[in-house]
């Protein structure tokens, strides 16, 4: 059954493997990133089999003061580093990472992530987040450390697979409320720096206050 290249013939495992993926009953799942369902349905993130998928849209202003572009910035070497903007970046598991303007706080997550940013013509982009469905034990962090000097401020954690995405959000809101609460949160014991109030993907939801750190930071 071995041929010149030691490769075996089909076994009977392997026929009735493929003979069943055949037969099998699959969805295709297709998204178009211009359609309004697609904006609502992954402005947070959705489960697309054994992903999370997320869409932000960067558009301008309607006060017409144009798109102010943000960084997507990271901790890594004991220092806060802008990332270039490309095409696909990746952020490997533990690195503290946070996108200006979109969300005011450093996500840390156990695994992985990918983005991938896409012009949406001139003046509109598109970043496409997708990560891995959290599994059991993955533990999401929101966490603040000092802009001066890195000390860290505060930070509540969360094991996603187990409270759902619901429960992400809820455990963040728990966070903003003790960060944003109270200024000896937000005030470095080292240097001396008050950090900016935190605030959600979602800005619909700003107070005024939010609304201003979301332009500082
Ligand atoms: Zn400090």
């Amino acid at each position: 059954m071995t041929n010149s290249h030691g490769a075996s013939a089909l076994t009977p495992e392997s026929f009735d493997l493929m003979k069943d993926l055949v037969g099998k009953k699959a969805a295709l799942l297709t998204m178009d990133l211009m359609s309004d369902e697609s904006k609502l349905r992954y402005r947070s993130f959705y489960p697309c089999g054994d992903m999370l998928i997320g869409l932000r849209y960067a558009e301008p202003r309607p006060d017409g003061k144009g798109f102010k572009p943000g960084r997507s910035l990271k901790i890594m070497n004991g220092k806060i580093v802008s990332e270039p903007r490309r095409d696909v970046q990746f952020t490997p598991p533990l690195v503290p990472h946070h996108a200006e303007h979109v969300y005011g706080f450093w996500h840390i997550n156990d695994q992985q992530e990918m983005v991938m940013n896409l012009k949406l013509g001139d003046d509109r982009r598109l970043t496409v987040l997708i990560e891995g469905y959290p599994e059991r034990g993955r533990i999401d962090r929101f966490a603040w450390f000092c802009l001066e000097c890195l000390n860290p401020l505060y930070m509540v954690e969360v094991e996603t697979a187990k409270v759902g995405l619901g429960g992400y959000y809820a455990v963040q809101e728990d966070g903003f409320a003790v960060f944003n609460g109270d200024e000896k949160v937000r005030t470095c014991s080292s240097c001396g720096a008050v950090h900016p109030v935190a605030y959600s993907i979602f800005p619909w939801n700003d107070t005024p206050e939010e609304r201003a750190a979301r332009e500082l930071w």
